[in-house]
């Protein structure tokens, strides 16, 4: 799950992190006021969506002018004007795809100013199973660039679960950031605040990009992107009320709500799959066949009539979905109990694309035999490729 940037700020200031004085604002009349209580001179007017790459971005709309996502203003007046230009309009980045992100908040912020922009992200390393420090001297821009033609830029170090963070972890961000003197002592303790609120608010990821190094030597988090873990979220109940449904993808959200492992993709096969394994599977044999999976969908071990239904109205609400493969292995669950499932399910929704449905395990052929005596337009299947050949071929022609 994550959380706005002016979330993430105050977040981050609670557990004592420098930064800059800002209000949300969510409609144009009431910038000026937030613009107001601030002293100025500088004002940043700060897009709220949650993606990256805001101030590269362009919006769509004309009326919202040529500049990007994040400005700056010089007076109250000024901040006010920019926060009403962007306000309602679609902002695209190069993490929001093609179709955008539309903005309903705006975050103004007290202006810094920066001598050096330092890149630094806390997050879980897979490989090691702890939480890695990711820290460039390459801040500001796209840290997978700097990945990608400079990874030597770029330092990364885990740290031990059983010691926790240790002050010489903070050293050594501070020396590979090119920090001196005192803003060693204050990386250290930045360090600290960040691995705390990292563990004790179940992070996913915690991303600062940029740290600043501003004109007075001083160190501030001037953006700040938080993901938390969905499967911890029960227990941060703080947390969950940041979250801001507008900027999920319904259908991912309607997925959520009944307990369905659901990602959205940009191809053209709907896929209906119990487990995670085998709907990787399912994408990538659909793939094999020269088409596009539209989406992972996993719909559980325990797939009843009624999720099914529910699994079969997010597929069918997507525009793209050209047809759909059902691929379930019954171990537990029987066959005939899902067959009629989707029997039931296709029933209730209606079905405008062709649809093949894959079965295997137990009592599969009384499940194939529902299907195929059941008066409706279904393909039946006998194995996975035969499955994806068959979705393939009744989309493709
Ligand atoms: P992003 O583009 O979505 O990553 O948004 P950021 O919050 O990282 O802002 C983009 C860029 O705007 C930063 O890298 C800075 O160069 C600039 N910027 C943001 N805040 C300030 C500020 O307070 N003062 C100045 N001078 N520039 C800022
Ligand atoms: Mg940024």
């Amino acid at each position: 799950m994550n959380i706005h940037e002016y979330q993430a700020k105050a977040l981050l200031r609670s557990y004592g992190a420098p930064v800059s004085d800002g209000r949300a604002v969510l409609k144009a009349e009431d910038a000026k006021t937030a613009a107001g209580e601030m002293d100025g001179p500088l004002w940043v007017v700060k897009a709220q969506i949650h993606a990256g790459g805001r101030g590269k971005g362009s919006f769509k709309e004309a009326e919202a002018g040529e500049k990007g996502g994040v400005r700056l203003a010089k007076s109250v007046e000024e901040a006010a004007e920019e926060a009403k230009k962007m306000l309602g309009k679609t902002l695209v980045t190069h993490q929001t795809g093609p179709a955008g992100k539309q903005v309903n908040r705006i975050y103004i912020e007290d202006g810094s100013d920066i001598e050096r922009e330092l890149y630094l992200a806390l997050l879980v390393d897979r490989v090691t199973s702890r939480v890695s420090f990711v820290c460039s001297t390459e801040g500001g821009m796209d840290i997978e660039e700097v990945a990608a033609s400079t990874p030597e830029k770029i330092l990364s170090f885990s740290v031990d679960p059983a010691t926790g963070y240790m002050p010489f972890h903070g050293r050594r961000v501070a020396f590979a950031l090119g920090l001196e003197g005192a803003q060693v002592k204050e990386c250290v303790k930045l360090m600290g605040i960040l691995y705390k609120a990292f563990i004790e608010k179940d992070m996913e990821m915690l991303e600062i990009n940029p740290l600043i190094v501003m004109t007075d030597g001083k160190l501030k988090v001037l953006d700040a992107k938080l993901g938390f873990d969905g499967n911890a979220i029960y227990r941060q109940p703080d947390i969950a009320e940041l979250r801001d449904e507008t900027e999920e993808d319904p259908k991912e959200l309607a997925a959520s709500k009944h307990d369905l492992n659901y990602i959205a993709l940009d191809g053209e096969i709907g896929c209906m799959v119990n487990g995670a394994g085998l709907a990787m599977a399912t994408m990538d044999i659909i793939k094999l066949y020269g088409a596009e999976p539209a989406n992972f969908l996993d719909v559980g071990g325990g797939a009843t009539k009624e999720k099914v239904t529910e699994a079969f109205k997010i597929i069918t609400s997507d525009p793209n979905v050209k047809g759909i493969l059902v691929n379930i292995f019954g171990g537990i669950m029987r066959c005939d109990v899902i067959a009629e499932g989707v029997i039931a399910a296709v029933k209730e929704v209606g079905l405008k694309v062709p649809l093949v449905v894959r079965l295997e395990g137990t009592n599969v052929e009384k499940g194939k035999e529902i299907i195929n005596t059941s008066g409706l337009d279904v393909i039946a299947a006998d194995n996975l490729s035969d499955g994806a050949e068959k979705i393939v071929k009744a989309v493709k022609g």
